[in-house]
């Protein structure tokens, strides 16, 4: 939906499962959410 994806075509971009915004790999490639959600869950 977003012009980002585009960007990332050659790879699938990881999403936040939860608000669907883009995670930076180099620092949450483990995760499937993003920081925002994340410290939210946390709460
Ligand atoms: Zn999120």
């Amino acid at each position: 939906m977003t012009p980002s994806t585009e960007f990332f075509r050659n790879l699938p971009p990881k999403q936040c499962t939860d608000c669907g915004d883009v995670i930076d790999e180099q620092h949450e490639s483990y995760l499937h959410q993003c920081e925002k959600c994340l410290r939210h869950e946390v709460e």
